[in-house]
């Protein structure tokens, strides 16, 4: 059963539209189950009326006439109820209507399903039968699984389909807010390397350019491949050596290369025609009966790959980036974003991911607005079509009318004017009318932070993501470059002070060099846990960060995803050897103050006994959030979820200054909650002594801060920790800062919420 649905949902997945989709599975529905008539009905939302799309058995020509109110007839009622519908005698039922140019009163059984996607009704799959008879539980379960998969690709089909209309209109589609602000741009879509799925359509017209640059590729796919196989003949037995030669003729297949050709000739781009050709030969392979037809399937996949990453790599050394680049991809990495030159970015999409992914983080160091979890966005469509990119809200839209464009022009003209009219804050402390002093820290990672971070004021950095430069490296930095990349930040920054935090990869954080495949990265081997598994790692960054603050001391060293005693002694003991060891090296310099994060819920708990081990904490409220609330930071399906406003968090927040303050030992919090400047005036009542956010925010924290007393700020915290709901925690703020007269920033910020 499993086998066949898969089939029948392949099929239709790889069906050029929306319409061939539905015909394939409609027949093969009806092929199936045995049944005389197989019906999808789709519903219009604008109308709200239900449309027979496809059918197999009811008169055809009735396709796209038959119109349904949403609420009228077994249709309706199905689509209504949610519920799939199992009837002996459809016209029995005080709901049934009939339609006279369905044909329809020939059949009594009537089973429907409700196809939904996301939590919204998209149509109704019905099948029906001549004879009087339930459906029995196996035919209910089938025809239910066919809706959910069903429903996958009729959104995926709608959601192209949109996007490609000659007509170029304009569609919009939902994500999360990644990093706030407006852009208007060119998508560029970055696709994943070789994975064929992943390649977007492109109209070329240098046909000859693709047709040259394939034939290239598959000369060297062939050298590869030759080579390859020489090297092993000594190691494999001739059946396996027999593979390579299938492989090259595979690349000699008259039929296969020639569709592949054929398909450049006709204007597709060289990387989009392999995809096209590869996946319907791969398709009409794997549904061959004979078993060793059907495995060759993977050995056709498997030269299409190759072709793809030959191609890829001459790509990627010739892209070309538009003047103001739109970064689309399924998952953006901080490469990725390296890659595009910095005057060029101004907006990223990423289909995967959260407003808390650590992507989203960095666009809003960089300040560029970004929209994560574009769940079903047509993104290989939309090469070099206008978007835009709206932060504000979470939201893409594809090929926006001109008063469109300038109404977010405007927006986005709106908020650099008040960036700049916060900038005479620069040199100001933040100091609260009632004489409160708080520091404003900032967090880097990436290299034009600095620049910004002076610019906006910064008095330091409370958190310097070492991973960062770790991710733009091909291989572990060595010592000597992880010095000199640490010098420059400490200098960049001297007298202040800078917290950089040991490398804290796992969870979203992967290095291309160090893979870690595991089912659920964010509870597995992470921050620490990994660190103090690689000693060698771990003492060769510490050196690397001592020998930089030659000179310089203003270091600060701090422990990531610490969730026991155990794990904070087993790293100061590591700082203490790589200290040791430089001394002995003739390297002098003292011993920087040590801190720890407080992310993990246990720690929390921890917190007094944690306070006596080291110097300073910081509070990484950004996974504490998450772990706290078990809601993925990664995961935008349940990014409405994630909020640090829920008293849980609140209350845990207050307790570690409490508990901490004890131990009469500084605490800061580097999340980005305390780049929120209405979250900023819980922080600073509670006794935060300094708060370490996104350059880009800064100006704003400071804004606030400096009109507030704390006084206020205390009352507001009292009144807030009575409440049980983070959304009347997030009004009562509100409601007292407008009350006090706070109303621009509010409506600036209100747009972000
Ligand atoms: C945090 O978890 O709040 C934090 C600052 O660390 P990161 O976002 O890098 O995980
Ligand atoms: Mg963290």
């Amino acid at each position: 059963m499993l086998d066949l649905l898969r089939k029948i949902v392949q099929e239709a997945g790889n069906a050029k539209d929306l319409k061939t989709a539905l015909g394939i599975i409609v027949l093969r529905i009806k092929e199936t189950m045995s049944v005389q008539v197989c019906s999808v009905y789709l519903l219009d939302a604008q109308t709200d009326q239900y449309i027979l799309m496809a059918t197999e058995g009811l008169n055809k020509r009735a396709t796209g006439k038959v119109h349904l109110q949403s609420d009228e007839g077994l249709v309706g009622f199905v689509g209504t109820r949610q519920e799939p519908l199992n009837l002996p005698n459809a016209s029995d039922h005080p709901q049934y209507r009939y339609f006279p140019n369905t044909g329809e009163e020939r059949y009594s059984a009537f089973l429907g399903t409700p196809i939904i996607h996301n939590g919204q009704v998209l149509g109704v799959l019905v099948v029906q039968q001549k004879e009087r008879r339930e459906f029995s539980e196996e035919e209910v379960s089938f025809i239910v699984t066919m809706g959910t998969q069903l429903a996958t690709v009729i959104a995926q089909a709608e959601a192209s389909g949109s996007v490609t209309s000659k007509y170029a209109q304009e569609v919009r589609f939902t994500g999360v807010i990644g990093a706030k602000g407006a852009a208007i741009g060119e998508a560029v879509v970055v696709l994943p390397p070789a994975d064929l799925e992943a390649v977007p359509d492109r109209k070329t017209k240098e046909i000859q350019v693709e047709l040259d640059l394939f034939n290239e590729a598959i000369e060297t796919v062939r050298k590869n491949i030759q080579k390859t196989s020489t090297k092993l003949a000594k190691q494999l037995r001739p059946d396996e050596l027999a593979l390579f030669d299938a492989y090259l003729l595979m690349l000699d297949d008259a039929s296969l290369m020639g569709d592949i050709e054929k398909t450049i000739r006709n204007g597709q781009w060289a990387q989009g025609a392999i995809r096209e050709v590869i996946s319907q030969y791969v398709h009409r392979f794997e549904a061959m009966d004979d078993s060793y037809l059907k495995e060759r399937a993977t050995d056709i996949k498997d030269i299409g790959r190759r072709l793809l990453a030959q191609l890829q790599k001459q790509d990627h050394e010739n892209t070309e980036y538009p003047a103001n680049t739109i970064l689309v991809s399924e998952e953006i990495s901080p490469t990725m974003l390296s890659e595009v030159p910095e005057e060029k970015l101004v907006g990223i999409v990423s289909l995967s991911g959260s407003s808390n992914s650590h992507v989203a983080i960095l666009a809003r160091a960089m300040g560029i607005p970004a929209v994560m979890g574009v769940v079903g966005l047509p993104y290989r469509k939309m090469d070099g079509l206008k978007i835009i990119v709206n932060g504000f809200f979470g939201e893409v839209i594809i090929n926006p009318s001109n008063e469109l464009c300038q109404y977010f022009l405007n927006l986005a003209e709106e908020e650099k004017q008040l960036l700049a009219s916060l900038s005479i804050l620069r040199d100001l402390p933040c100091i609260t009318p009632d004489g409160h002093k708080l520091s404003l820290w900032v967090n880097t990672g990436l290299q034009g932070d600095v620049g910004k971070a002076q610019q906006r004021g910064a008095e330091g950095v409370g958190l310097y993501r070492t991973e960062v430069p770790f991710m733009m490296s091909s291989s572990f930095p060595s010592e000597k470059e992880q010095t000199t990349i640490y010098r420059e930040q400490l200098e960049a920054f001297y007298p202040l002070p800078v917290t950089m935090r040991t490398l804290d990869i796992g969870g979203d954080k992967s290095l291309p060099y160090f893979p870690i495949e595991e089912e659920n990265p964010f509870l597995g081997w992470r921050g620490i846990r990994i660190t103090l598994d690689h000693p060698e790692i771990f003492i060769l960054q510490i050196r690397a960060m001592l020998k930089a603050n030659e000179n310089l001391e203003n270091l600060r060293i701090l422990l990531p995803m610490i969730s026991s005693i155990h794990e904070v002694e087993h790293a100061l003991r590591l700082i203490n050897r790589a200290w040791y060891e430089i001394k002995e090296e003739g390297v002098n310099v003292p011993m920087p103050p040590i801190g720890l994060m407080i992310e993990v819920p246990s720690a929390v708990f921890l917190t007094a006994t944690l306070a006596k081990e080291v110097d300073f904490i910081s509070v990484g409220s950004n996974d504490l959030t998450q772990y706290l609330l078990a809601v993925d930071r990664n995961n935008a399906r349940v990014a409405d979820l994630y909020n640090y406003y829920h008293p849980a968090v609140l209350h845990s927040l207050y307790k570690t200054v409490k508990d901490c303050h004890a131990q009469s030992k500084p605490i800061s919090i580097c999340g980005e909650m305390a780049g929120d400047p209405i979250a900023a005036i819980l922080l600073m009542a509670m006794g935060f002594d300094s708060l370490s956010m996104n350059a880009t925010n800064l100006p704003k924290v400071k804004w606030i801060l400096r009109q507030l007393s704390f006084d206020k700020s205390k009352e507001i915290l009292k009144d807030v920790l009575k409440q049980d709901d983070p959304r009347v925690v997030y009004s009562i703020i509100n409601l007292e800062l407008s009350r006090l007269g706070f109303k621009s920033l509010i409506s600036s910020e209100k747009k972000f919420n």
